[in-house]
């Protein structure tokens, strides 16, 4: 493997950790340029000999200084944005975990990955997994992908039972460990909602082929059908440093500290179908993606701050669906021409859910 310069967004979080370990296992890849949300980066960036450091603030300036090969954008949330369009744009290789970007400005996303002609590998697992089953396949050989959730930490829980979770069970995620927005997101299944969008972008399939099911163990990442009846899966043990290292080090896929699957031990792999009643943050979804426009950014950006208000005691966890629904209700959902147009309509969908939360 030729050398590869990695912009790494997001560095201090579940992700971003998760790559160092990558990125120290394989030394054709150097980090050129770190970036945060809030904490300092300077004793990492003196560890890694990095000169291209930004907190906060706008990303872009840092990827035009440091003129990276790969960005792996693994920041949270909407902030992402200006990162996945600039690597999109300039057909620089964009290895994404941020998902939201990606739900929040796909027209604009899949227009400027078109015009730049870069790769976009996916480093949510399903994606990745779904990528790895697709690559190389005739889009008309396929008739539909299927996205595995875990069902989350409330899987069995009644309407009633979700009325009065806390906060930290919904941060005890049974299979994956991740941050605490995307854990909240699994546990009302928002994060399938995004996953499903993402996929519509990435995949370019209509929405009615894209569908979820729910796989408690998390062993198979995700299936794809095709046309004769044939379905591929990808299975592996739920450990995020293989969709990123498969990212980072592709086309090569280079080995990883994370053992295969053991058989011998029994796996099971039992599937049912996601209960919309309980977790209508995935039809809400499904709905969004459907209207298209700037829909999808509203749920995303309710969802978000939901989950902030949430996460802070603010609201109950039965509360987060009903604020999106609100404001998916009350915004226009009219399409943007760039990313300015997209930031107001963000903020605008973040300001009606603010506006809705109860008093503390
Ligand atoms: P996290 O909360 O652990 O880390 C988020 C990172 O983003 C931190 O480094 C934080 O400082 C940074 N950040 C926040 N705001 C920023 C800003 N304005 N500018 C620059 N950096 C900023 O989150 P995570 O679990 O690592 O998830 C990151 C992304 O990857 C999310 O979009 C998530 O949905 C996606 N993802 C995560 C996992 C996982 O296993 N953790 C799996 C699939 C997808
Ligand atoms: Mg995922």
């Amino acid at each position: 493997m030729r050398e590869k310069r990695i912009a790494l967004l997001g560095a201090t979080g579940s992700i971003g950790s998760q790559a160092l370990e990558v990125i120290a296992a394989n030394p054709e890849l150097i980090v050129c340029a770190l970036a945060a949300g809030s904490q300092p980066l300077d004793a990492l960036a003196a560890k890694l000999g990095v000169e291209h450091v930004q907190v906060g603030g706008d990303l872009t300036e840092l990827l035009d200084a440091c003129e990276p090969d790969v960005v792996l954008n693994a920041v949270v949330g909407f902030a992402g944005v200006g990162a996945t369009l600039w690597a999109l744009e300039h057909g620089v290789t964009l290895a994404l975990a941020n998902k939201e970007s990606l739900v929040a400005a796909g027209d604009l996303a899949v227009a400027a990955w078109k015009r730049g002609g870069g790769l976009l590998l996916p480093v949510d697992s399903e994606h990745s997994a779904l990528f790895q089953c697709l690559e190389g396949r005739a889009s008309e050989t396929i008739d539909s992908i299927l996205l595995t959730a875990s069902g989350g930490p409330f899987r069995n829980r009644s309407v009633e039972e979700l009325e009065s979770v806390t906060v930290e069970e919904a941060l005890a995620h049974p299979t994956w460990s991740m941050g605490p927005k995307i854990t909240i997101d699994s546990a009302t299944l928002a994060n399938k909602g995004l996953e499903l969008i993402e996929a519509h972008y990435l995949f370019g399939l209509a929405y009615e082929r894209i569908e979820v099911v729910v796989h408690p163990t998390s062993v198979v990442h995700s299936l794809v059908r095709f046309r004769d009846g044939a379905a591929l899966a990808h299975l592996g043990y739920p450990d995020m440093r293989v969709p990123i290292s498969f990212a980072l080090t592709y086309p090569e896929r280079r080995a990883t500290s994370v053992p295969g699957i053991d058989f011998s031990a029994g796996l099971q792999l039992e599937f049912e179908p996601p209960d919309p009643g309980r977790f209508p943050l995935l039809p809400l979804a499904r709905t969004a993606g459907q209207r298209g426009g700037t829909y999808p950014c509203a749920f995303n950006a309710a969802n978000e701050v939901a989950v902030a208000a949430f996460l802070d005691s603010r609201i109950r966890f039965s509360e987060i669906a009903g604020l999106v629904e609100d404001a998916l209700g009350a915004v226009d959902g009219a399409s943007v021409r760039d990313l300015a147009e997209l930031v107001e309509a963000d903020e605008e969908a973040r300001r009606l859910t603010e506006r809705r939360l109860a008093p503390v």
